[in-house]
């Protein structure tokens, strides 16, 4: 009985000292695979400081290449294994006001100017000071260009109202604790509503000029921007219009109107 007893408490310091897997990444011939702290098998998707990465439910083992995830195809990295949106990333220091700390809206907005999107793009670098971006410029033939990380602020909400429209859509004024976009030393208009949206919001352009419609290649690449946004936060951030934020703005035209219910009931446009 004793050398029973014995024989258990020895097995269980045996299974005590048993190491465990240390957390993080592991790679081998038959591919990568993600523990946690206790040594568990880390599945779905998973936020790192590049991107979105995907280890597979079943097998535990990381995406490279193309792969079908509840109905719909992603191009992960063949290399890191990061999903890939297939932009152009051109950036510029000025384009960055901060890190985001919350994120709340996904602001669509219209160019107002033709042109691919790196034309955009490199235009804004000379368009005050180079102070205004957005994360997303989508061109009509549904190329796509990004100007700063998710997590950045970027300058492209403006001004909202007038009317206190922090108030209306839960946003933070400029005071200097994060809470607001820091393009430092411009003031709002009198009346209207300061730079707060910019800290809380995804901005996306679509090439576009009012009357013009919106190609259907444009609205496949702003549905896949879309998506990438939402698995990356993990939940729907509303999706709103510039206009919505300043009533006096243009963008999104009329033409964009049906789309926008589609979005924002289903996040498709179709
Ligand atoms: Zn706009």
């Amino acid at each position: 009985m004793v050398k029973r007893l014995l024989l258990i408490i020895a097995a269980f310091f045996s299974w005590l000292q048993t190491p465990v897997i240390e957390p993080g990444e592991h790679c081998d011939e038959d591919g990568c695979k993600l523990y946690d702290e206790e040594g568990e098998p880390v599945t779905g998707w998973v936020k790192t400081e590049d991107g979105l990465v995907y280890y597979d439910p079943e097998t535990g083992l990381k995406c490279f290449g193309t792969a079908v995830i509840d109905g719909t195809s992603f191009d992960f990295s063949e290399d890191s294994g990061l999903l890939d949106l297939h932009a152009v990333w051109i950036s510029a220091d000025s384009f960055i006001h901060g890190h985001k700390e919350v994120q709340k809206y996904i602001m669509i907005h219209d160019t107002e100017g033709s042109g691919a999107p790196a034309d955009v793009a490199e235009w804004m670098k000379v368009s005050r000071q180079g102070a205004v971006a957005s994360h997303f410029i989508i061109g009509r033939d549904g190329s796509l260009v990004q100007c700063g990380h998710l997590d950045d602020i970027l300058h492209h909400a403006g001004w909202g109202g007038p009317g206190n429209f922090d108030e209306i859509f839960g946003t933070g004024n400029n005071d200097g604790l994060g809470n607001g976009d820091d393009l430092v030393g411009t003031e709002p208009l009198y009346g209207y509503t300061s730079y707060g949206m910019n800290s809380y919001s995804i901005g996306i352009e679509l090439v576009h000029i009012g009357g013009q419609d919106y190609p259907e290649a444009q609205l496949e690449t702003l549905d896949r921007v879309i998506r990438y946004i939402d698995l990356y936060y993990g939940f729907e951030a509303q999706i709103i219009r510039h206009r919505d934020w300043r009533p006096s703005n243009s963008d999104t035209d009329i033409n964009f109107e049906p789309y926008f219910e589609n979005y924002t009931d289903h996040r498709r446009h179709n």
